[in-house]
C-alpha cells in the first residue's frame, strides 16, 4: 500500500528497524538516555528557550493538545478556527472550561491578524491559540504574526505544529511561541504514538492547580527531566522517535522545506492538467495539498478507486468534507517516486470513471 496520507505517513527503514530492537524498561539507563538524546534534538527542532519543558508525550498528536490546554487553564482563550483542528482546540478549550471566543476565518482562508489585532483590542485574554497548517484546508496560517500579537497582548501563544515541525523553519523563541505540539507520525515520519511538546517558562509558571493526572505536564516533567516513574513509557516508540530525529537533522529542515516545496508544484501542475483545482485560496500549506476533483468526479468514490488501486489518500474533513483530496507531503511522503506511483493509478481511475 502506498500511504500518502496526511498522517499517518511512511516510515524510513532505519525507523522501522528501530522498532525490533528488544524491549528494555522504561526506567533502563539506556531508555533514559535515549529520552535524553530525544529532548536533546526536540530543543533543535523547537528552539524553546532556556527553562522550557520538552518531552514526547505517549499519545497522538491530540493528547498533545489536550495536555498544553489543560495545564494552561488560561481563560478566556481567543481560537482562531479556519478548519477542523482549529475547531477540535475550541472544543477542548470548551471541555477544560477556558471560556473559549472563536474568531471564524472561511475555509480554504488563513487567519487574518488585522481581526486578530481588532479581537484583542475589543477584550482581555490570557491566551490565543493558533493551528499553524490547518491539514483540512491546506492553509498556512500567519504564526509569527498572530505570536507578535498575543505578546503584545500579554496573552500565551498556544500553537498546533503538526503539519509544519520538521518541514517549515520553526523557532519558539521567535515565533513568540509559549506552547507547542506535534505527533510523532506526520512531519517526523515517525510511528503513531508520541505528541512531542515544548513548553516556554513563562508558560511553565503559567501551569494550573488542577491539570488531570496523566496529562499533568509537571509529573511528566519528573518523568523526562528527573527520570523518575510516572507512567510506562511505550519505550520501542522511543527508539522509532530517535532515529526520525535524527534524520531530520541530518537532512535539516530548510532542505525538507524545499523537497516538499518541490513535490508540491510538480504535483499540482500534474494535476491541473487533469483538472483538479486547488483548494486554498491562499497561503497555501505546503506539507498537504488539498485538491478539488474535476467537474463530474466524486471526491469520495476517487479515494475508494484509488485504494482499490493500492493507494491510500484521504477525502475532505470538517469544511471540505466529500469535495477534495488530500495529499500529504510530510515527512517520507514528499517524495516523486511516490507521487509517480500515485498519479498513474489515478490516470487508471479517472479512465474507469
Ligand atoms: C493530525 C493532526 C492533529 C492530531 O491528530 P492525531 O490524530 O491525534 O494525531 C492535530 N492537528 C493537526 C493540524 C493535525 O493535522
Amino acid at each position: 500500500m502506498l500511504l500518502l496520507t496526511p498522517g499517518p505517513t511512511p516510515i524510513p527503514e532505519r525507523v522501522q528497524k528501530a522498532l525490533m530492537r528488544p524491549m528494555r524498561g522504561h526506567l533502563d539507563p539506556e531508555v533514559l538516555a535515549v529520552n535524553r538524546a530525544i529532548q536533546e534534538r526536540l530543543r533543535w527542532l523547537f528552539d524553546p528557550g532556556e527553562g522550557a519543558l520538552v518531552a514526547a508525550l505517549a499519545g497522538s498528536g491530540s493528547l498533545g493538545m489536550e495536555a498544553g490546554l489543560a495545564n494552561l487553564d488560561r481563560g478566556p482563550v481567543l481560537v482562531l478556527v479556519n478548519g477542523a483542528f482549529s475547531r477540535r482546540v475550541a472544543e477542548m478549550a470548551q471541555v477544560h472550561g477556558l471560556e473559549p471566543t472563536v474568531l471564524e476565518f472561511p475555509p480554504g482562508e488563513p487567519v487574518d491578524p488585522e481581526a486578530v489585532a481588532q479581537a484583542l483590542r475589543e477584550r482581555p485574554y490570557r491566551m490565543v491559540a493558533l493551528v499553524h497548517g490547518e491539514t483540512s484546508t491546506g492553509v498556512l496560517n500567519p504564526a509569527r504574526e498572530i505570536g507578535a500579537l498575543a505578546q503584545e497582548a500579554g496573552a500565551l501563544f498556544f500553537l498546533d505544529a503538526v503539519t509544519t515541525l520538521g518541514m517549515l523553519p520553526f523557532s519558539m523563541r521567535e515565533m513568540g511561541v509559549d506552547y507547542v505540539f506535534t505527533g510523532s507520525q506526520k512531519c517526523l515520519s515517525a510511528p503513531p504514538g508520541l505528541a512531542p511538546v515544548a513548553v516556554s517558562l513563562e508558560a511553565r509558571r503559567a501551569f494550573t492547580a488542577r491539570r488531570g493526572w496523566y496529562l499533568d505536564l509537571e509529573r511528566v516533567a519528573e518523568h523526562w527531566e528527573r527520570g523518575g516513574y510516572h507512567h510506562t513509557t511505550p519505550v520501542l516508540l522511543h527508539y522509532a522517535l530517535l532515529e526520525a530525529l535524527d534524520l531530520v537533522l541530518e537532512e535539516g529542515v530548510e532542505a525538507r522545506q524545499k523537497r516538499a516545496q518541490e513535490v508540491y508544484a510538480w504535483l499540482l501542475g500534474e494535476l491541473e492538467e487533469r483538472g483538479f483545482r486547488l483548494y486554498p485560496k491562499a497561503s497555501p500549506l505546503p506539507t498537504v495539498l488539498v485538491v478539488r476533483p474535476p467537474q463530474g468526479v466524486e471526491a469520495d468514490r476517487l479515494v475508494k478507486g484509488l485504494y482499490a488501486q493500492g493507494v491510500a489518500v484521504a477525502g475532505g474533513i470538517g469544511p471540505t468534507r466529500g469535495q477534495v483530496l488530500r495529499l500529504g507531503l510530510m515527512g517520507e511522503g514528499a517524495r516523486r517516486e511516490l507521487y509517480q506511483g500515485f498519479l498513474e493509478a489515478l490516470d487508471r481511475v479517472l479512465a474507469l470513471a
